[in-house]
């Protein structure tokens, strides 16, 4: 989806590559860019490109205006494919090469990917490509755009084989799925349920929404996920279930959690919103409890737009969702409503998504890891910056890559770098507010870790398609502010 702008732009460069230097200069200037394309006229196939500094060094070392651009020494031209992904692109970008022709399979140059044009820094872009397009259009083409359709269940069965469990269902959202989870697990009034406090509001909003209550735990400092040691203190008669988030992607204690609810009879839940792909002790998360919810939201490491998904290996309890998830109908009789449900479904067009990001899993999360090795390694000593801490035991998926800032250390607090961060078009946010915290909630509680994070916790921009030139505007603003 090329825009006018760009198609006048590749226009106004492109000459025929017999041309002269003297048209090459001329098209370098009409184009703004620094560079012309040469083009087989005849065929409008791309034979190459020149550019200012080529020139330059063609005249200095003797070349007339009227020789052929095409003879002039040059690199051989870097170019990519329009099926190839923005986060493929963005690689081949360095301080040389800042603009790159995209051709098609005609071998016609059909855009041009811009290393400049990014000047606004988003927290967490989509990544949508040419595969999503093309799942989608089959969809709607194929008339299936509601909650029936073969890229639900190609989904479903994409996710659960990725996360080595025996079934996935797929929600509207992440908060339905949490929501659906607890009430086929029999969640009701009067129960109680352990969640950490430092999470998004959905993990206890949807024990709300069953009619339990949801008990606050504090973070451990090092993870940021609740800490299994102060879980036991908060276990009732009325305790059922425990929610592990993985926060930021970087898995809780598993073993720990599942040991207190053993001993004390407890259901384990997953809330891996933010960890598609995360391991604990060389597992995927998702399926190390009863249970694991997982969110596609649109800023999400693998997106539907909006979507989420439910794993479990638990038989049953895959069929009551389903149920639950569908007006609480009968497998076996139409319009048979057995239980009060609710429609959670998604669509088929969510999941075409789903299954083109979910082919692309791999290289998503290695862009995430990148991305976040190279801000550790920019960032590590500036002082007043913590850095997230991973577990040996743990291999994380980072969704945000999320800092602590010590205001006394750094000289500036929280607030101050990341309006900072914004007056430089860089879209830095703060960590989650602790929820016994919120209005809705307010409990009354101080619990220190989680608090201190939702004061100082920062999660800089970490879209799978950042360059390295993206992360290094971020550090070195960060390190300017510090400096200033
Ligand atoms: C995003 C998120 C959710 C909710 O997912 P939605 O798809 O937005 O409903 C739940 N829990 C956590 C920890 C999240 O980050």
């Amino acid at each position: 989806m090329v825009d006018a702008a760009t198609k006048k732009l590749i226009k106004s460069i492109s000459i025929d590559d017999t041309s002269s230097i003297k048209s090459a200069m001329a098209a370098i200037d009409a184009g703004g860019i620094g560079l012309a394309l040469l083009v087989n006229t005849k065929h409008k196939t791309f034979a190459g490109l020149v550019t200012d500094g080529d020139i330059r060094r063609a005249l200095l070392g003797g070349a007339g205006l009227s020789s052929p651009a095409a003879s002039i020494p040059r690199p051989n031209a870097t170019i990519s494919q329009s099926e190839t992904s923005t986060s493929e692109i963005a690689s081949l970008f360095s301080k040389a090469i800042r603009i790159i022709p995209i051709l098609n399979n005609n071998n016609q140059v059909v855009d041009l990917a811009m290393m400049e044009s990014r000047l606004r820094l988003p927290i967490a872009e989509p990544v949508i490509g040419e595969k999503e397009l093309s799942y989608v259009t089959e969809a709607i083409l194929g008339g299936w755009v509601s909650s029936a359709g073969s890229f639900i269940t190609r989904f479903e069965k994409l996710f659960a084989e990725y996360c080595g469990s025996n079934y996935a269902i797929a929600t509207s959202s992440g908060t339905t799925a949490l929501h659906l989870a607890l009430e086929a697990l029999n969640i009701t009034t009067n129960d109680e349920v352990i969640v950490p406090s430092f999470s998004f509001i959905s993990t206890a909003n949807a024990v709300c929404y069953t009619g339990a209550q949801p008990i606050f735990v504090d973070s451990e400092q090092e993870s940021w996920n609740i800490d299994p040691e102060l879980i036991e203190e908060s276990i009732t008669p009325a305790t059922k279930a425990i929610i592990a988030v993985h926060i930021y992607g970087h898995p809780a204690k598993m073993d720990a959690i599942r040991n207190i609810a053993s001993k004390n009879d407890l259901i384990v839940i997953e809330d891996a919103a933010e960890a598609h792909g995360a391991l604990y002790k060389g597992h995927r998360v998702g399926n190390l409890g009863d249970v694991g919810c997982f969110s596609f939201y649109g800023n999400k490491t693998v997106t539907t737009g909006e979507g989420g998904m439910i794993v479990t290996d638990n038989p049953d309890l895959a069929e009551k969702i389903r149920i639950l998830r569908d007006h609480g109908m009968s497998p076996e009789k139409k319009y048979w409503h057995i239980v009060l449900g609710y429609n959670y479904r998604m669509t088929n067009l969510q999941a075409a998504l789903g299954v083109a990001q979910m082919e692309k899993i791999d290289s998503l999360l290695a862009a995430k890891e990148r991305i976040s090795l190279q801000y550790s390694k920019a960032l590590r000593n500036v002082p007043g910056i913590n850095l997230p801490q991973d577990n040996d035991w743990a291999v994380r998926s980072t969704w945000l890559y999320t800092i602590t800032i010590n205001a006394k250390a750094f000289g500036k607090n929280r607030d101050e770098l990341m309006e900072f961060l914004k007056s430089h078009e860089i879209d830095a946010r703060p960590a989650f507010p602790s929820i016994h915290k919120q209005p809705i909630y307010n409990t009354g509680q101080k619990l220190d870790v989680a608090e201190e994070l939702s004061n100082t916790g920062l999660s800089l921009p970490s879209s799978v398609n950042l360059l390295d030139t993206d992360v290094d505007r971020v550090c070195t603003a960060i390190k300017a502010f510090h400096e200033n």
